[in-house]
């Protein structure tokens, strides 16, 4: 995707970026200070309601806030989809926050210690264990507690993804049980008290492609169906992962949702239904949720010419928003779309690299963009900013100032 469309996804008002209703200079008054992030509540809204029309009713919406835990994204988000999905207690504490049910909190990752798990289970959420270590943890938290802990088997399936940018399932992995350890798992634990509820397979994120996409779930709905007569209870609860990709570069292509919808509805209608009657088919989304919804933006401190070549050097950098730098050295680094918000109707009239404020060649924002002739005090605009920005990226590197987030 061309930055001209992620600047029509937003709209222009006067002939800057629109945020939240605003245009960008008057958003960058409100906010006070650059560089910020901001977060269009009503681009988050849409996005609930395409995927809302989209995809099967009887398909539940996870939010994964560790994409961006930002708590009013969070608070905003909780009333729009149904399940909230946590990585460690202090996201648990923020989901709690919210209107959405304990029950309906999930919490997935390697690692969890102890005291998180006891938390977990006092809370009366979904622990999603990754290994048999974590299960005994679980099952001694609920005797010390006297409650049932709410239990989910995490599996890592027996056939890779395709395509994702990040692989998380097939093969070896730290996540998950693999799939053909779950029966004797199960058949060990299967006096322990606790509410079985089903399974999660997440095989990868970052996926552009509806087809690859589509194929996962249907793997995974066999899978899971072959391993429920394992359980020791119905299987009430198939999470099916998400990996819904975003375009982050230009030769990137937006993933086709009505095509995965389709997929989906055929498998919740015919294989979901035949084979795992009562389980809920649940989807887990973090960046597609929220990715495309957020901007960073950071203003121009100084314009240089070196040797032929023109600097816009802003206030922000790779500090808060990593992954537009390359992550620190990515083999082939591509631009993230970004555009001069204040002038984004301009032609092009040069091309110039935008580099952030801190003292190594690797911030580096935009290498050779194209752009309009910006001036001190322009403030530049990366999109797809909405998720793993500021919580994914090394804030204290150099010690400058941490920037302000808005939902607006
Ligand atoms: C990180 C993660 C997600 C969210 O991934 P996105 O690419 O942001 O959608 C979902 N589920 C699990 C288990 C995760 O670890």
């Amino acid at each position: 995707m061309k930055p001209q469309e992620h600047v029509a996804a937003f709209g222009t008002a006067a002939g800057e970026l629109r945020v939240g209703g605003m245009a960008l200079s008057r958003l960058a008054e409100r906010v006070g200070s650059t560089p910020f992030f901001a977060y269009d509540r009503g681009l988050l809204d849409a996005r609930i309601d395409r995927l809302r029309t989209a995809l099967p009713t009887s398909v539940q919406l996870s939010y994964a806030m560790k994409a961006n835990p930002m708590p009013a994204v969070v608070q905003h988000l909780a009333h729009r989809v149904d399940r909230i999905d946590v990585a460690s207690a202090l996201e648990l504490h923020a989901a709690l926050d919210t209107v959405i049910a304990a029950d309906r909190v999930s919490f997935a990752g390697p690692g969890k210690t102890p005291a998180e798990l006891r938390q977990a289970v006092a809370a009366g959420i979904i622990v999603e264990v990754e290994s048999p270590t974590e299960l005994a943890r679980v099952v001694s938290a609920g005797d010390d507690l006297g409650l049932t802990p709410n239990v989910a088997i995490r599996v890592n399936p027996d056939f890779a993804v395709k395509g994702s940018g990040m692989r998380m399932g097939g093969g070896p992995q730290q996540f998950g049980i693999d799939a053909e350890q779950v029966p004797a798992v199960l058949r060990e634990f299967a006096a322990a008290g606790v509410n079985w509820l089903g399974f999660h397979v997440f095989a990868g994120s970052q996926n552009l492609n509806a087809e690859i996409i589509a194929e996962a779930q249907r793997r995974t709905v066999d899978l899971v169906a072959d391993l429920a007569e394992h359980l020791p209870a119905p299987v009430r609860y198939v999470n099916l992962g998400g990996g819904f990709g975003i375009p982050y570069v230009e030769k990137d292509q937006p993933l086709d949702l009505d095509v995965v919808a389709g997929h989906l509805h055929e498998l919740v209608g015919g294989a979901l239904a035949q084979r795992l009657p009562g389980a809920t088919p649940v989807i887990e989304l973090g960046r597609y949720i929220v990715g495309e919804c957020g901007v960073y933006v950071a203003r121009v401190l100084d314009r240089k010419v070196s040797r032929g070549k023109t600097y816009l050097v802003v206030d922000g950098g790779m500090h808060h928003q990593l992954a537009a730098s390359g992550n620190f050295g990515q083999v082939i680094r591509r631009n993230y779309p970004l555009v001069v918000g204040n002038h984004v109707e301009k032609p092009g009239a040069e091309t110039a690299t935008v580099v952030g404020c801190l003292c190594t060649p690797l911030d580096l924002l935009g290498d050779d963009v194209e752009l309009p002739a910006a001036e001190i005090g322009d403030l530049i605009v990366i999109f797809q900013a909405g998720a793993y920005g500021l919580t994914a990226s090394p804030t204290a590197f150099l010690g400058h100032p941490a920037p302000i987030e808005v939902l607006v």
